[in-house]
């Protein structure tokens, strides 16, 4: 993406992972300067109606970076600093996710810049609809599926889809997942992000030889990924030590009692305040001396700067490109296993493309079919990128990319080029 509208810290860090893949796969040049950009990137203007009568336009972002497996597939993201880069970057990852759990899926990101939690719901609604009704003809259960990611949830995916099957005049389900069961989502959507990030730290452990139960964790980002994660953990005995969101962190040396802590974030809408631990500063967080790290809030959260005064043995990547690539040189060094985004994080598109599949054939799958298809293919692909990277003597960011990518080139070359 090196072309300057793309241009941002996290499109040039997604490009640079690229570029190491790449170069250690010696990829074909044509494929690698494809690769680098995205398929298509929309921009739209998005008028709502505020709920004192005035018209504010937001903007909005659906970028498609390649769909040589299968139809785009990726989030929709509402944050105040989202960006064509930024959801660039996010749409290139999707694709290397997809291809490297090996669903037939491609790679796509989609977001609105604003500020979701000072949005009334009448606003949140009008917004959510405008904006699909600007992308409608670049999406579609063939074209590409959105689903949530920071800043949206259920609600926001029914309303997506409503506006879309409004449009088409019958229901389309298929247009998005991450849908409240009522309206043809799937069980365990809702938890399985978190989820995964837990079953790719338990094989970790299995090769680290560390006894999960006498392990602490902390986790930053106390949201749909970060809570999931620390109350699997929780429950398979290991002791959360500290958790943050953009209020604030929460430290306990003796453990938070994460199911208390998730009613007080419910309640208060924030984690600041607490009574169960002592506050610190959501950078004090990632220093602290623990097993297990869950990055879960946004990008770039661990650079060059913090790297060296980590003190994890395992860090699990559950947000999107939160370490950028100075800071994987020094936690190898330092001998941290990594467990990278495209793998600690997929549980949420694996049991997306499950909840596709369901809707598209109007059959549905029992939790216990969803958790353990789940687990069998986060397993599955762990062992991969474990033996890749004792194979090819990288790191298991590295491993990780190759397998995406390579997948991904392989494809390409199969297709050809349409002129
Ligand atoms: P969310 O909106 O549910 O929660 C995000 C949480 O992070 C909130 O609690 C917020 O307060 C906190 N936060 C934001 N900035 C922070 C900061 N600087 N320090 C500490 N906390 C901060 O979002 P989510 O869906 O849990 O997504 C979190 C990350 O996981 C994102 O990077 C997202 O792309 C990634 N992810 C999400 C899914 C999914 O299914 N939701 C799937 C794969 C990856």
């Amino acid at each position: 993406m090196a072309t300057i509208e793309w241009r941002s810290p996290a499109s040039e860090m997604a490009v640079r992972q690229f570029e190491i893949a790449a170069e250690r796969l010696n990829l074909d040049k044509n494929v690698g300067g494809r690769l680098r950009r995205p398929d298509r990137a929309l921009i739209v203007s998005i008028p709502t109606r505020m709920d004192d009568g005035s018209v504010h336009v937001f903007t909005g972002y659906r970028v498609q970076h390649n769909d040589v497996l299968g139809p785009f597939k990726g989030g929709i993201r509402y944050h105040p600093d989202v960006n064509l880069g930024e959801v660039c970057a996010l749409a290139m990852w999707m694709t290397w996710k997809c291809s490297l759990v090996g669903l037939p899926l491609g790679g796509a990101k989609g977001g609105i810049a604003c500020e979701p939690r000072k949005l009334s719901r009448n606003e949140l609604q009008g917004m959510t609809r405008r904006y699909t009704a600007e992308i409608l003809n670049f999406i579609g259960p063939e074209v590409d599926v959105p689903a949530p990611d920071m800043g949206t949830n259920e609600q926001v995916m029914a309303w997506v889809m409503d506006t879309y099957s409004q449009h088409r005049g019958y229901a389309v389900p298929g247009v998005v997942t991450g849908k409240p069961v009522d309206i043809g989502g799937t069980v365990g959507r809702r938890e399985a992000t978190g989820r995964g990030v837990v079953y790719t730290i338990i094989e970790a452990a299995k090769h680290l030889r560390m006894d999960l139960a006498k392990c602490t964790a902390v986790v930053q980002g106390f949201g749909n990924v970060g809570l999931v994660a620390a109350q699997e953990l929780a429950a398979l005995g290991v002791k959360i030590l500290g958790a943050s969101d953009s209020s604030g962190a929460i430290w306990n040396a003796k453990g938070i009692p994460v199911n208390d802590l998730a009613l007080y974030k419910e309640t208060n809408k924030r984690l600041k305040g607490f009574p169960g631990g002592e506050g610190i500063s959501g950078a004090e967080l990632l220093e602290l001396k623990c097993d297990i790290l869950i990055p879960a809030a946004s990008e770039m959260q661990i650079t060059d700067e913090n790297a060296p005064r980590l003190q994890c043995r395992i860090l699990a990547e559950g947000a999107n490109g939160p370490t950028t690539p100075e800071a994987d040189e020094i936690l190898s060094e330092k001998g941290v296993f990594l467990i990278p985004d495209i793998l600690a994080n997929a549980g949420g598109v694996i049991v997306s493309y499950f909840e596709w599949v369901q809707d598209l054939q109007n059959f549905f799958w029992t939790e216990d079919e969803i958790r353990n298809r789940l687990r069998e293919i986060l397993t599955r692909t762990f062992q991969e990128v474990q033996s890749t990277s004792q194979k090819e003597k990288v790191n298991m960011r590295l491993a990780a990319l190759m397998i995406g990518v390579k997948r991904v080139a392989r494809a390409m070359l199969w297709r050809g080029l349409y002129a």
